[in-house]
């Protein structure tokens, strides 16, 4: 059985959301994609220069404390804007260094982007207690890792949508059946792709994206008016990007969003706060 646990929220509150802004820049082209000309690169430009001053102030314009999850090579890159985020008020979480999968690495290879990361976040005087995987997926060694180094919740695994759990390592086994470890201490702030706005909006050659905002719009609020009517003390984790959420008509849905989620008994904040406010 999985360890789940339940989000205190403030009085007459119904459902804890987290907006996470994954700022990239040009990390998850380099890395992820393959990619690093120039156009590629102006991407992550415009998340940098144009989509995360929007984003601030809309958070602003609402009095949302949100949570961005920075790659150590874009807290390099662009450390003043990463800064201006921190001034804000707005809680910084590790994402690896230059957006590396953990999934497939050595254990020393892991603990050393692990290591880097935390050193360029340190630079700006942030030490992180939360860390997404920039690929939403784990190697079985990164959840003790994380430990070793501090973290207190993990915000990549997909073993439920409104509840915080104890995550446990599975160990996968072909011809036995499955077997979970015990569950570790560390908290899983659980994601999924369909509240992540890059698969539906972002366009990469041939795959996917370029939807109206208006599909993910509708997506994103049945998904929390599910959570309306059937949770208690739930929580939902929404992952964005500035470079694809930043763009002008992707943000006017967000702003829909905000408003739908406040008018409903949202609470909307930060992933540190979810994490105070859990009960095991
Ligand atoms: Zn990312």
């Amino acid at each position: 059985m999985q360890y789940v646990g339940k989000v205190v929220l403030p009085e007459g509150k119904k459902v804890a959301v987290n907006l996470g802004f994954d700022f990239d820049a040009f990390s998850v082209w380099m890395e992820t994609f393959k990619q690093s000309s120039q156009a590629y690169m102006s991407r992550g430009e415009y998340g940098a220069e144009v989509g995360v001053p929007r984003i601030l102030d809309l958070l602003k314009k609402y009095d949302i404390e949100a949570s961005f999850c920075v790659p150590g090579h874009t807290a390099d890159s662009y450390p003043d804007i990463c800064k201006e985020i921190i001034k804000e008020g707005h809680e910084i979480l590790h994402h690896g260094y230059v957006h590396e999968d953990p999934t497939f690495l050595p254990i020393e290879e892991e603990e050393k982007i692990l290591v880097k990361g935390l050193e360029a976040l340190e630079k700006l005087g942030v030490k992180p207690i939360g860390y997404r995987s920039p690929g939403f997926d784990l190697s079985p060694n990164t959840l003790n890792l994380l430990e070793k180094h501090g973290i207190k919740y993990d915000s990549s695994l997909m073993g439920n949508d409104f509840y915080p759990y104890h995550p446990r390592v599975c160990e996968v086994n072909y011809d036995k059946g499955n077997v979970f470890g015990e569950p570790l201490s560390i908290v899983e702030m659980p994601v999924t792709w369909y509240l992540d706005d890059f698969p539906h909006l972002e366009f990469i050659g041939t795959r996917t994206g370029m939807k109206p905002p208006s599909q993910v719009f509708e997506i994103w609020k049945m998904y929390f008016d599910y959570a309306v009517e059937n949770t208690e003390n739930g929580m939902m984790v929404v992952t964005m990007h500035p470079q694809v959420i930043g763009r002008p008509h992707n943000i006017i849905m967000l702003e829909q969003f905000i408003n739908y989620v406040l008018e409903r008994g949202g609470w909307i904040t930060s992933l540190r706060n979810i994490y105070k406010s859990v009960e095991f």
